[in-house]
């Protein structure tokens, strides 16, 4: 079954070409790093496949369903997915418990529903003893799990990372890491983020996409792709 799939994709800012005719494909529940140097366009897929940006042209699919391309295109809201971003935008007025239930509400689940899925998210990610705290009162690396936690809590097929691992002090980050490794394979959920740092793909990802000028250069699993001994 394939996660996402784009063809002949491509996006430019006024003169700038960003993503250049760009065929991809991933599986259903990869964690991919779309790996390369700064300005290869790799933010600029992310904001495609999230529904931020609409393509010049080509089809972007999710699952089965177009969601950008042939005439059509799906809004960042109703694609299914999740963003968890560098700034983590948490509300910093609300408990962790209020963030993470925020997009939940609205969404015709009743409260009871809505509670068990605010404790499975907090449990996942390992912060059920914060649900009373306030952002302000956690670390960076809780901050970021809570962002999760509210991703994870709508229950997407996909969920979509702005450098994971970028914000996080060097000794939290191995452990970090492994977090996002287990999370992503407990609940099955496809993960893509983006990165220039090859340390961060290798750390995390199941497959890379190497981009370079807005074109992919290569993609494969991180032992093909570094021939690690
Ligand atoms: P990366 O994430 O790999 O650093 P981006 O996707 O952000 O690359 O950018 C790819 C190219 O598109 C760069 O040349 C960048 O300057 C340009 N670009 C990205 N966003 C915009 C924008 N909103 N307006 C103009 N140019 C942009
Ligand atoms: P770069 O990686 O090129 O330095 P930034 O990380 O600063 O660029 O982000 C560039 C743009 O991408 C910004 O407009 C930002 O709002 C947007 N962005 C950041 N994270 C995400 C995300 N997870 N999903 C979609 N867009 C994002």
């Amino acid at each position: 079954m394939v996660g996402i799939l784009l063809r002949q994709v491509s996006k430019s800012y006024g003169g700038t070409c960003a993503v250049d005719d760009l065929d991809l494909e991933v599986e259903d529940g990869a964690f991919l790093a779309l790996l390369g140097p700064s300005g290869c366009g790799k933010t600029t897929v992310l904001r495609l496949l999230a529904g931020l940006e609409r393509p010049d042209g080509g089809t972007i699919a999710l699952g089965e369903r177009v969601v950008a391309g042939e005439g059509i295109f799906v809004e960042p809201e109703d694609r299914g997915l999740g963003m968890v971003f560098q700034s983590y935008a948490l509300w910093p007025h609300m408990t962790v418990e209020g963030n993470v239930s925020f997009g939940l509400h609205g969404r015709g689940l009743d409260r009871s529903e809505i509670a068990a899925r605010v404790a499975q998210a907090l449990d996942l990610v390992g912060l059920s003893a914060k649900a009373g705290a306030r952002p302000h009162q956690l670390s960076g690396g809780q901050r970021q799990r809570v962002a999760l936690a509210r991703s994870l809590a709508m229950r997407p097929r996909l969920i979509l990372l702005d450098e994971p691992l970028a914000n996080l002090d060097a000794n939290l980050r191995a452990s970090m890491a492994a977090e996002f490794r287990r999370i992503h394979a407990e609940t099955r959920t496809t993960f893509v983020f983006v990165t220039h740092d090859q340390a961060e793909a290798m750390a995390l990802a199941t497959r890379v996409a190497v981009l370079n000028g807005g074109r992919l250069q290569q993609v494969g699993a991180p032992e093909d792709i570094w021939h690690r001994p």
